[in-house]
């Protein structure tokens, strides 16, 4: 990667994000490089100041660009965060001197058909779909084309690796290590009864996996389907299919992950 000249500063609202932002934009101009409030062509790294949420809002609002990025964490302990506000110093020593690497991560890609388009969604946490009302929602997931169930209950989330430690864990599902490129498929309130089967615990499924969700019966209300957390009402679909995304979102990294070092502190 060249060497970083250009900067873009995205933070939150809050007064905390907001100050080491200032505090940021100070540094980078003592230390000669460019600072931005958008990002251009010429920008060679994102800094988003902020929680997981806010890093999640950058990705989303900038269209999961190529440029690599790096997250403050302003606010709870955050697992897209590389650095506190505190260590802004040694972020830019590092960086002066390329001391640095880039980790990719894959989003999901949902592309949804109805019966006169298609539309792609891309969450990097996790895809769900659920019904919009206090109803059972009835699909059908086939994964490369093999019939794998028929689901009834309040919907799917199908999380990245990365996002195993949001909404799925929540729900039930596994925390999954984000060195594994995996889809994992967990089932928020299964029905199991005489008339419904179904999988009461989260599937984890091989980094080339196409997860298809097709509607069994025609759903009451409409649809909702939702990348980490922004919502995508559909009155109906034909078909939803989620993969791994190819267009991959670049890390800049100043050490080796502590994912878990982060998963025994947020968790235990
Ligand atoms: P939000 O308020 O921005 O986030 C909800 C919480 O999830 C925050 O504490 C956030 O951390 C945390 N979070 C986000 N990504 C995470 C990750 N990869 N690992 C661990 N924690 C993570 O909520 P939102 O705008 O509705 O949606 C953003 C994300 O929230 C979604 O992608 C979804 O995974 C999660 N969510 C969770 C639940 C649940 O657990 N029941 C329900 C809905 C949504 P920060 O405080 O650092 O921002």
């Amino acid at each position: 990667m060249p060497s970083v000249k250009e900067v873009c500063v995205i933070s939150n609202r809050l007064q905390r994000s907001l100050e080491t932002a200032d505090h940021l934009l100070g540094k980078l101009q003592l230390a000669g490089f460019k600072a931005v409030d958008h990002l251009t062509s010429q920008t060679d790294l994102i800094i988003s100041i902020g929680g997981d949420g806010s890093f999640l809002k950058v990705m989303h609002d900038l269209e999961y660009p190529e440029t690599p990025v790096l997250a403050i964490n302003t606010g709870h302990l955050g697992f897209f965060s590389e650095i506190t506000p505190d260590q802004i110093d040694l972020l830019l020593e590092r960086v002066s001197r390329n001391e640095y690497f880039i980790e990719e991560m894959a989003p999901l890609k949902a592309v949804i058909t109805t019966h006169d388009e298609t539309s792609t969604l891309r969450g990097i946490n996790e895809v769900v779909i659920k019904s919009s009302l206090v109803k059972a929602i009835h699909l059908k997931i086939q994964v490369n084309g093999q019939l794998i169930q028929r689901f009834s209950g309040d919907g799917l989330i199908i999380s990245t690796s990365a996002g195993s430690t949001a909404y799925s864990y929540s729900t039930g599902g596994s925390i999954v290590d984000p060195r594994l490129d995996v889809l994992q498929l967990t089932p928020l309130a299964p029905i199991n009864t005489n008339s419904y089967r179904c999988f009461t615990s989260s599937v984890i499924f091989p980094p080339d996996a196409c997860i298809q969700i097709t509607p069994e019966r025609d759903p009451e209300g409409y649809v909702l389907v939702s990348a980490d957390g922004i919502d995508f009402p559909q009155e109906y679909f034909n078909t939803i299919d989620v993969s791994l995304d190819e267009k991959r979102i670049k890390m800049l990294r100043l050490k080796r992950h502590d994912f878990w070092n982060k998963v025994v502190k947020k968790f235990l």
